[in-house]
C-alpha cells in the first residue's frame, strides 16, 4: 500500500493553503481530474519543512481545472503557458498548476518536444529522486504518496541521486540544480551521480546565456551561495561555466564577513566571484550569462575597485571626498570590495559610506532654492552639490543652516 502523508501536509501547510489544496483536490476530482502536489514541496514536506510553494500537477485537462476555479471566483490568472502550465493566484495564494506530462529533448541542451502523459511518467521526466515524487490531493487518495523512483529512501539516506544517466547530458542546467539541493538541504551527490555529472560538465557549454544566469540568480539567492561555489569549483562546474571562473577557498571566509555586518545583496557574491577576474575575463562572464546592467556593473566593479581603494586608507579623508568616489560603484561590488578589506580605515569607510554616506540628502531641494531666489541652472546645480557635501561632513544638520549656507554662497 502506498505510504500517506496527510499528516505531514496538515503539519506544515500554512492553514489557509492547507485548505485550498483541499479545496483544489476536491473541484479537480468533480471535474474528473487527479491533482497532486508535486517536486519541491514534496521533497520540503518529507524533509519536515514548510513547503516553499505549492507546485501542483494534474493529469488531465489542466485548463478545465483554471476556468473552473476562475469561473468560483478568487482566482486570478497570473500566467498562462504553452504546455499547459499555468500561474494562478487563489485566495491571495500561489499556484503553479501544470498538466502532467512527457518529454523528449531532439538534442542537448534544446528546448523539449512535450506530450501530456500519466503522473508517474511526470515523475521519470524530472531531475533527481528527490524531486521525483508527488502527493494526492483528491478527496478519497488524500496524502497518498507516489514515489516510484525511491526518492523517500534518497532523501533519508541524504541523497541527491540523477534519475538516468543522460540526466545531465539531456539538461546540463541540473549539474547547478543539484549543487543546489546538495548544499542547501545538507545532503550529498550519490557516488554515481557524482561519476555522471564530473562526466557530462562540459555539457554546460549547451546551455543558453539565459538559462544559465536564471541558474546562476538562483544560487545566488541561497542562504549560503559560497557552499555551492565551493562544491561547484571542487567539480570543475565553475570553469565549465567560463574557463577563468574560480572560487578560492579565502574566498569562504570573505564571505562570513559579507553576512556579519548585515544581510548580503545576491550580487555581492557575484561581486566576489567575480573578484579574481581581469577585465577582459570579466567581460566574458558578462557574455556568457548575458548579463543584465546591474550584474555587468557589479562584475565590472569588482575588478576597477582593486586599484581604486588604497586613497581609503586614511582617517583623515573627508565624507564627502569618499561619498564622491564611491558613488562611482554598484553598492553590491562595495560590500564585497569590504568583505575582501584588510585595511583598517578602508574598512571603516567602506561600512560609513555604505550604511550611512550614501543615504545623506542636503534638507533643501532644488525647488527651495528657486523660491528663494537663486537662477536655474548651472550655478543652482553647484548650490545643490555645496549643500550636499556640507551635510555629509555635518558643517550643515538643519534646515536653517542649510539656508544661511545658501545664503553665504549667493552673497
Ligand atoms: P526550490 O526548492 O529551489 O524552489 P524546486 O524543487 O521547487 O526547488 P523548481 O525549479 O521550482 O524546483 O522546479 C519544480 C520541480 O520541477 C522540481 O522539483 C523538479 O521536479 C522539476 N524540475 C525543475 N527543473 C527541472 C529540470 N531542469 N529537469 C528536470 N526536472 C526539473
Amino acid at each position: 500500500m502506498a505510504p500517506n502523508v496527510a499528516p505531514l501536509l496538515e503539519a506544515h501547510l500554512a492553514p489557509a493553503a492547507l485548505a485550498l489544496a483541499q479545496r483544489l483536490g476536491r473541484t479537480a476530482f468533480e471535474l474528473g481530474i487527479q491533482t497532486y502536489l508535486v517536486g519541491g514541496p514534496v521533497r520540503d514536506l518529507l524533509l519536515g519543512k514548510p513547503p516553499r510553494e505549492l507546485d501542483l500537477a494534474v493529469e488531465g485537462d489542466a485548463s478545465a481545472l483554471a476556468s473552473r476555479l476562475a469561473a468560483a471566483g478568487e482566482t486570478e490568472v497570473l500566467m498562462r503557458s504553452q504546455f499547459l502550465t499555468f500561474k494562478l493566484r487563489i485566495a491571495g495564494i500561489e499556484v503553479d498548476l501544470a498538466t502532467a506530462r512527457r518529454e523528449r529533448y531532439a538534442s542537448p541542451g534544446a528546448l523539449p518536444q512535450v506530450e501530456t502523459a500519466p503522473i508517474a511518467e511526470d515523475l521519470g521526466r524530472r531531475d533527481f529522486t528527490i524531486n521525483a515524487m508527488a502527493v494526492a490531493l483528491s478527496p478519497q487518495r488524500w496524502g497518498e504518496l507516489l514515489d516510484p523512483l525511491g526518492g523517500q529512501e534518497d532523501l533519508a539516506r541524504g541523497l541527491v541521486r540523477a534519475l538516468h544517466d543522460r540526466n545531465f547530458q539531456d539538461d546540463a542546467t541540473r549539474i547547478l540544480r543539484g549543487l543546489r539541493y546538495e548544499q542547501r538541504l545538507g545532503l550529498r551527490l550519490e557516488e554515481g551521480t557524482e561519476r555522471l555529472l564530473r562526466r557530462d560538465v562540459s555539457f554546460l557549454a549547451a546551455i543558453s546565456p539565459d538559462r544559465l544566469r536564471h541558474e546562476v540568480e538562483r544560487i545566488l539567492d541561497e542562504p549560503a551561495p559560497e557552499r555551492v561555489f565551493r562544491r561547484a569549483q571542487e567539480l570543475g562546474v565553475l570553469s565549465a561555466i567560463h574557463r577563468p571562473l574560480r572560487w578560492e577557498p579565502g574566498l569562504q571566509e570573505a564571505t562570513l564577513r559579507l553576512r556579519q555586518r548585515r544581510e548580503a545583496h545576491p550580487l555581492a557574491y557575484l561581486s566576489l566571484l567575480a573578484h579574481s577576474l581581469t577585465d577582459e575575463e570579466a567581460k566574458g562572464l558578462v557574455a556568457r550569462l548575458n548579463a543584465p546592467v546591474d550584474w555587468r556593473r557589479v562584475v565590472e566593479d569588482v575588478g576597477r575597485l582593486r586599484g581604486a581603494l588604497s586613497f581609503l586608507d586614511d582617517p583623515g579623508l573627508r565624507p564627502s571626498e569618499v561619498e564622491a568616489v564611491l558613488k562611482e560603484y554598484a553598492p553590491p561590488a562595495l560590500e564585497a570590495a569590504l568583505a575582501l578589506e584588510h585595511r583598517a580605515h578602508a574598512q571603516r569607510w567602506l561600512q560609513e559610506y555604505l550604511t550611512r554616506l550614501r543615504y545623506v540628502r542636503a534638507l533643501l531641494t532644488g525647488d527651495d532654492l528657486l523660491a528663494q531666489g537663486v537662477p536655474a541652472g548651472p550655478f543652482l546645480g553647484r548650490i545643490l552639490d555645496a549643500l550636499h557635501r556640507a551635510r555629509l561632513n555635518g558643517e550643515t544638520t538643519s534646515r536653517e543652516e542649510e539656508v544661511a549656507l545658501v545664503r553665504r554662497l549667493v552673497g
